[in-house]
């Protein structure tokens, strides 16, 4: 039995590095935060410099470990948790990057993508990695590091180069260099990874020229990688997991068909399914999803591209809101949306309909149209595209959805999650703790070292925060749906007939 009283998170976002140390009934006791540049060297292109992922991650957890005065002797383990996809290479005797951190949302590569589909590769890609061929993913982005970078080539084919996504650099740097290692969920965004037979994809690696002495060790996510005497004496680094399977787990989604979804910025909506791998035909990824050993579980993904960002655009563009909190009493002003219906696919939309040329559409506009209209209708899109996203999980799985589990800065919306739970005919569970990416990463590290006894103490420890039933009867909801149904006809036949 672990007697140590804390669980250490790392939770290395996008802008910023941040740790939160939970207790053994999952309660956060500490935490601490440091933002970091985002470096913008071309239009398109996003970087970040290795060392200030680093040294923010090390000082927010020195920051969050002093302002409880926990030393090393208190902390049972460490998990990580961390921004997918972000690719590195460093040198593996002196662990110096060869370049900055080339960043998920970084387009440099989209040329790249076009001509391996050209070269027929997009069917190989789906079927071997679940994923949807795309820039996003590591593989073109250590192509590039490869082929762009001088001398790189010749270094990582000497086998003194390293390559990792950003939970294997953490490690890497936690180890002193001693452990090269990354997990199945990371491992699984990269489009080198076979998620059926859990083994790098000679193919890919072919394909794109990769030395395979570059590639770190795959684990579970919850899986003692190694010890780290960042904070003194030795603690085990027993979990790593990518930042929307870290939150599946935070948000105990342990059986098939347990879906949550974060509304952030964007949306990004994962389902277990179980130890089956589900292929979907409409742009769903299918992934795998963190787990502490044993036979491994399955996620269809999918996402959202504006989520949050349609209630900034209404705050910071159009001046109708003043704080994103705001717009829950302006909904509950009004009775309705008063017909009208906001899409706001700004930067085309994305599964199940996949319209890169789509654009933001606003329909049922009358003289009598007022702002609280307006921005209800806006609230509600998050809603109708979270729905859409759902129903194509469903139709894929052809599992029953029991709930949908929620976080991220938007679900602090009461009005916005009954509108969903109407609106898709499910009850909705939002958690006390909206902070599942690193209760995620704890979690799976607990569970390693036997902090935590198993999944059921993990339920226990969920403290419900709230839940919202849906309310309207059955004919409205597919009347509403209808409505959205045709504004985004709207929007589609404004692209296609461009
Ligand atoms: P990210 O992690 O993507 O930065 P967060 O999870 O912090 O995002 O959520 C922030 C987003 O949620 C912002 O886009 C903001 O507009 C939106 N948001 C925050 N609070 C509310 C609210 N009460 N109602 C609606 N949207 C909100």
């Amino acid at each position: 039995m672990e007697t140590k009283p804390y669980i250490l998170a790392l939770d290395q976002g996008t802008t910023s590095s941040r740790c939160i140390l939970f207790d053994r009934g999952g309660a956060i006791r500490a935490a601490a935060q440091r933002e970091f540049p985002q470096i913008y060297p071309r239009p398109g292109w996003v970087e970040h410099d290795p060392a200030e992922i680093w040294e923010s991650q090390k000082q927010a957890a020195l920051e969050a470990a002093a302002s409880l005065g926990a030393g090393a002797e208190q902390i049972a383990a460490i998990g990580i948790t961390n921004q997918r996809e972000t690719t590195l290479v460093w040198d593996a005797a002196t662990g110096e990057p060869v370049c900055n951190a080339i960043v998920w949302q970084c387009r440099r590569t989209a040329e790249r993508i076009e001509r391996l589909r050209a070269d027929g590769l997009a069917e190989h890609v789906r079927a071997a990695t679940g994923l949807v061929p795309d820039a996003y993913f590591s593989a073109s982005k250590l192509a590039w590091i490869l082929d762009e970078v001088p001398g790189v080539r010749a270094r990582a084919e000497r086998g003194e180069l390293r390559f990792g996504t950003v939970d294997s650099f953490l490690i890497w740097k936690l180890t002193g260099g001693a452990v090269h290692a990354t997990d199945y969920t990371n491992a699984s965004r990269t489009m080198l990874y076979n998620i059926h037979s859990l083994r790098w994809d000679d193919t890919l690696l072919d394909y794109f020229n990769i030395p395979r002495s570059m590639l770190p060790e795959v684990y579970p996510s919850g899986h003692v990688f190694g010890t780290t005497g960042l904070l003194g004496g030795e603690i085990p680094i027993a979990g790593a997991a990518g930042d929307q399977q870290a939150a599946l787990f935070g948000q105990c989604c342990f059986a098939p068909g347990e879906v949550k979804n974060t509304y952030g910025t964007g949306g990004f909506m994962l389902m277990n399914t179980g130890t089956e791998a589900v292929e979907s035909r409409q742009g769903l990824l299918t992934t795998i999803a963190a787990g502490t050993g044993g036979p491994v579980q399955y996620a269809l993904e999918g996402s959202v591209f504006i989520a949050g960002a349609a209630i900034q655009w209404l705050r910071d563009e159009l001046r109708l809101i003043d704080s994103a909190a705001a717009t829950q009493e302006i909904c509950r002003s009004v009775p309705d949306a008063g017909g009208i219906y906001v899409v706001p696919a700004f930067s085309g939309m994305g599964a199940p309909f996949w319209e890169p040329y789509a654009r933001g559409t606003v329909v049922g506009l009358t003289r009598g149209s007022s702002r609280a209209q307006f921005v209800r209708a806006t609230v509600e899109s998050l809603a109708y595209q979270t729905n859409d996203l759902l129903a194509a999980m469903k139709k894929a799985s052809g599992l029953p959805l029991r709930s949908l589990r929620v976080d991220g800065g938007a679900s602090a919306n009461d009005f916005l999650m009954q509108f969903q739970a109407d609106i898709s005919g499910a009850a909705i569970e939002r958690p006390e703790n909206i902070e599942t990416t690193a209760l995620g990463a704890a979690s799976l590290a607990g569970l390693a070292v036997g902090f935590w006894k198993g999944r059921l103490q993990l339920l226990e420890n969920r403290r419900a925060g709230r839940r919202f039933e849906p309310s309207i009867p059955e004919e409205e909801r597919i009347e509403r749906l209808k409505g959205w149904g045709r504004a985004l006809g709207c929007a589609i036949a404004w692209a296609q007939n461009g």
